[in-house]
Parts: structure tokens; sequence; C-alpha cells
């Protein structure tokens, strides 16, 4: 048998770069594979984003992609060893644990999983091309960029709601665009929404289109009424998607727990339902859902890892 790793993290996000820092600075020698962009995303959500405003310690802000290769670099300084490779499989039903990528079997004592979600879109085509620029799935990041101006949220659920009550401290109109003609949110945040005189509906509607990515940014959207079928066109500054996150898990599905929607269970800070295997970050959270949580769930699942090898007299 090849080289046992004391860690291995999977992910390569604020969570996953987080755990290699303190890993790694524990003496650990962590292995962290990042990812390829047709897995998820590595890097995280934030290579989604223009401007970060709100990740302590960047009073001036800072872009998404710089802000990871900072946490990427931070991770390298302290000697983690980083595969740009998706993981394919996992074994946990006994230690050591094995991670397979790129054909080849990896073996550890304690493993991380930082496999991050992703924001669920609408896949039409202009939605790509105006990421970042109008265009976002996450009110708390990008809101501040709205101010003063009219703003849509699609969805209908607690986080379309939420994020649009969210938008109107900065934009002068939030309208909630849903498919249906009522909301899944909980009846407390809908109350909130009819009663906040920013925010209007449209029921019954999806967007068709998304206008301009010709002028790098969003002037309108082409919406269809699904009950009569009739097309407009309405002016907007912004469009923000919320209709839900896919966490990525499918990999730990039968292997750990994980909840009805797939999110990883965790107890007691980042255990999951197998000792020695430890998750932070998106994966396993669906209520906070930022950098800095992220970030801050790492750190613990390395305490955590550590603490277990430290148990475990490995
Ligand atoms: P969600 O509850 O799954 O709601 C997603 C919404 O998006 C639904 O209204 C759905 O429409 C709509 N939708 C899905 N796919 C769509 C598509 N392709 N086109 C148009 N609309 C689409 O997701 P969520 O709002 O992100 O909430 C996730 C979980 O987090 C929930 O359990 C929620 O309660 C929780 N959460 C809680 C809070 C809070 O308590 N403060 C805040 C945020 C989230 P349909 O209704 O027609 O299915």
């Amino acid at each position: 048998m090849g080289e046992i790793y004391n860690v291995i993290i999977i992910g390569s996000g604020p969570a996953g770069f987080t755990a290699a820092v303190y890993a790694a600075r524990a003496n650990l020698k962590p292995l962290l594979f990042e990812g390829l962009a047709k897995g998820g995303q590595p890097g995280g959500q934030l290579m989604l984003t223009t401007d970060v405003e709100n990740y302590p310690g960047f009073p001036q802000g800072i872009l998404g992609p710089e802000l990871m290769d900072l946490f990427r670099k931070q991770a390298a300084r302290f000697g983690t060893e980083l595969i740009q490779q998706d993981v394919t499989a996992v074994d946990f039903s006994k230690r050591p644990f094995k991670v397979v990528s790129d054909g080849k079997d990896y073996s550890a004592q304690s493993v991380i999983l930082s496999t991050g979600a992703s924001a669920n879109w609408l896949n039409i085509p202009s939605e790509k091309a105006l990421q970042g620029h109008g265009v976002s799935a996450c009110a708390t990041c990008d809101g501040f960029f709205f101010k003063g101006k009219e703003v849509l949220v699609i969805g209908g659920g607690d986080s379309a709601v939420e994020e649009a009550n969210f938008l109107t401290k900065f934009a002068t109109k939030v309208t909630i665009v849903h498919r249906r003609e009522a909301l899944r949110a909980s009846k407390i945040m809908q109350d909130r929404a009819f009663a906040n005189k920013k925010i209007d509906f449209i029921w019954d509607s999806e967007i068709q289109e998304i206008k301009d990515p010709s002028q790098k940014k969003v002037t309108a959207v082409v919406l269809k009424n699904l009950k009569t079928g009739a097309r407009s066109e309405k002016k907007t500054d912004g469009v923000f998607m919320a209709i839900g996150h896919t966490p990525n898990s499918e990999l730990f599905k039968g292997q750990i727990d994980l909840d009805v929607k797939g999110y990883i269970q965790v107890r007691d800070g980042t255990l999951t339902s197998v000792p020695g295997i430890f998750a932070c970050g998106d994966v396993q959270d669906f209520k906070y859902r930022q950098a800095v949580t992220a970030a801050g769930s790492g750190c613990m699942a390395a305490l955590d890892a550590e603490r277990f090898l430290e148990s475990a007299h490995v």
C-alpha cells in the first residue's frame, strides 16, 4: 500500500482551504483535491462573484477569484499538497479510508468533505453571460451594488422572500417573479414580504430571456405567463436567482448520512455519521452559506480531525 495521509480534504472553497491551513500548520501534511471545473467549481462559489465586500479583513473589498487565490496560496505556504483533479469515488466503510481520483487510489486516516453547494440556475443562454454583471444568486453578496435601482428576484421559497426583503434596503423596488400563484415560503416570511411596500409580485410566470448580453449589463427580462402563454418584457437593473441550491454530495450517497435534500448531516460541529469523516462549508449548511461561516467551519473540521487522529493514536 502507498502513502497513508493523515487528512485528505475534498473541495477548494473557503471551507476546504481553511481546513488545509489549519491541518498543515498542525503538521498533518494534508492532501487537498481542488476539483475540476466540470465537476463543481474549483475555488467554490466565490469564483462566480465579482466584488466581495463582506469578508472581514478587506476594508476596500476584494474580487472573489482574487480572494480564493489568496486562500489557495496560504494553504500551499504551509505545505498542503494540492491536486487539481475531481474525486470520482470514495470508500468510507473502513479505515484507512479510500479516495479515488483520476483512476488512482489514495488512502487517509481522516477525510474532510468541503465540496460546497451550487446555486440552481434557470439554464437560459443569457444568464451565464450576465453573471457578475447584474445577474446574481446571492443578495447578501451583491445587493449593495443595486442602490437606487430596480431588481427582480426569481423563486417563491424562503430564500426568495428573504433576499427580496434584504434587497429593499438598497433597491427602490424589488419584484418577486414566481412560477406559481402561491409562495412556498413560510407564513411569517410571506407576511413580511406582503407588508413590504417596496416588494411587488409577478405570479405564474417564468423568465425566458435576460437582456442585454451585448451591453454587458441587465436591462430587461422577457417573461412568459405560464397560464395564458402571453409574453411580455419588463425593464430591470438586476436579476437575483433564488431557486434553491444543490449540495455537491452525490459522491457521498450511501457512505455517510445525508438529509432529504442531500446536505451532509453533522453533529457536534463537523462530525458526520462516520467517525473520522468531517464535513464543513455549504455541503452541510443551507442556512448561513457565507464565505466567512464556511471558512470558520473549515477551521472546526481541521481541529476535529486533529483531535480524532490523536484519540485514534494514528
Ligand atoms: P426552496 O424552498 O426549494 O424554494 C425554491 C423556489 O424556487 C420554489 O418556490 C420553486 O418553485 C422555485 N423554483 C425552483 N426551480 C425553479 C425553476 N427552474 N424556475 C423557477 N422557479 C423555480 O429553496 P430555498 O428558498 O433556497 O430554501 C431552501 C431551504 O432553506 C428551505 O428549507 C428553506 O426553508 C430554508 N431557508 C430558510 C430561511 C430562513 O428560515 N430564514 C431562509 C432561506 C432558506 P415551486 O414553489 O413552484 O416549487
